[in-house]
């Protein structure tokens, strides 16, 4: 088939045939919405049906300069030409040049390469293994409740959420879980056998929890002092989300592993594991390895988003358009009390905490041309593209003010019927 006829092809089916084949050929293991995505540009993307969508959720922070990005297509198109991939037998200047910039834009380390968040926090967790067996045979790490770290078994295990780790038993052991950002829970669990501890430095998937300023340099110091590794997941947080290239930025600490993903690709796949120089022995050759990681053509398109952040002061955009969304978003706090808990955020990673399930809401939104997610049940969370202007989020707002104020004036206010899909 020409590839004219089958993009006629794909036109002719409708998205009820599309949802329908899914359920006969894709495992349902996600609760999608009803729609069927074929375009993007910039904040928009467009359905199968024509309709247009403000996009805030931008591919769960993937699409970290929106869709379509010149400077991100240019790079692929380039790199695509001369290599697209040829595995980590040999060396390629992609590669290189990426670790380049992540050191030394961060804490000047060196980095693994791995396809997702997950394998960035598994190469993290085997690193610590390694950390803990040469320091005295010590194996447990630290984790957060309501943390989020993946969806392998290590990084499911690590992650303080029953309903992701619910009739995967046994899972891997290990890992000890306390309350996120208290201090005092972490000193207590600290035991002799205990080898690192696992944070988000601002929690996504949990609720856009942000923790008390001198939490991550409490977390340092608890670290100094038991010699434990710092491993911050800033799979969410990183890459200029949180209005700084990295959030642990913002708390005057470094740790001692960092991991990267979603934002790093500009909407391709990549995991980062960022780990100081020392550290990095404790992956020697033969103890790690992905086929994938870091090819030539993925890691074209991260030097471009780095690239293109460092040049245009992305940084100081997302801190700017963070700060107005932020206000926005606290007026119509004020303005619909019966609905909504309160706002929380940092740069664009922003939470809106409701007194209602958000699902609702989220669908309503949807139904609007505006494109948010609902994460812990009932935390409205937005995760624009970092290039989303002061129009678009005023546009964002209105279409917001509206739908919630249907929903204070209605019965809707106790509906729990609908169920938050969960990414
Ligand atoms: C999304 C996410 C992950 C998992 O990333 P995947 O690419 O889905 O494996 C891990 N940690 C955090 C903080 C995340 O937000």
């Amino acid at each position: 088939m020409k590839a004219k006829d089958s993009r006629d092809a794909i036109n002719r089916v409708s998205t009820m045939q599309i949802i329908e084949d899914y359920k006969r050929y894709v495992v349902s293991t996600y609760n999608r919405i009803p729609v069927v995505m074929v375009k993007g540009q910039g904040c928009r993307v467009w359905d199968l049906d024509g309709r247009e969508y403000l996009d805030l959720v931008a591919g769960v922070a993937v699409n970290s300069l929106g869709h379509a990005h010149p400077c991100v297509i240019d790079a692929l198109n380039r790199q695509s030409i001369e290599l697209i991939h040829t595995s980590n037998l040999y060396y390629t200047i992609p590669q290189l040049e990426l670790a380049k910039r992540i050191s030394d834009t961060s804490f000047g380390g060196k980095a693994f390469f791995a396809n997702s968040g997950a394998e960035a926090n598994e190469a993290a967790i085997k690193l610590a293994r390694r950390f803990g067996n040469a320091s005295g045979g010590r194996y447990e790490i630290i984790t957060m409740t309501n943390s989020f770290h993946g969806r392998t078994m290590a990084t499911l295990s690590a992650t303080g959420q029953e309903k992701i780790q619910n009739g995967f038993d046994p899972l891997v052991p290990g890992f000890r879980h306390v309350e996120f950002n208290n201090l005092s829970a972490v000193e207590e669990a600290i035991n002799e056998n205990t080898c690192a501890v696992l944070v988000e430095p601002i929690q996504g998937e949990g609720g856009v929890n942000i923790p008390a300023d001198d939490y991550l340099q409490g977390l340092r110091r608890l670290c100094d002092k038991h010699r434990l590794l710092l491993m911050l997941d800033e799979v969410q947080t990183g890459i200029a989300r949180c209005g700084l290239m990295f959030a642990y930025q913002h708390y005057n600490i470094v740790p001692d592993i960092m991991t990267l993903a979603k934002g790093l690709g500009g909407g391709l796949p990549i995991g980062a594991t960022v780990v100081t120089f020392e550290m990095a022995d404790m992956l020697p050759p033969g103890s790690h390895a992905s086929t994938f990681g870091a090819t030539p053509l993925v890691c074209s398109a991260a030097i471009a988003v780095i690239d293109y952040i460092l040049e245009q002061n992305i940084c100081g955009h997302v801190k700017q358009m963070g700060e107005y969304f932020i206000t926005r978003l606290q007026e119509l706090s004020k303005k619909y009390p019966a609905v909504i808990q309160g706002v929380r955020g940092k740069g664009l990673m922003i939470g809106m905490a409701l007194k209602i399930n958000g699902a609702g809401i989220v669908n309503e939104c949807l139904a609007n041309g505006l494109l948010i997610n609902c994460t812990a049940g009932d935390v409205l969370r937005f995760l624009p593209p970092l290039i989303i202007t002061r129009e678009e989020i005023d546009m964002a707002v209105e279409i917001l003010d509206r739908i919630i104020e249907s929903f204070a004036n209605s019965g809707l206010l106790n509906s729990d019927s609908h169920v938050c899909g969960n990414t």
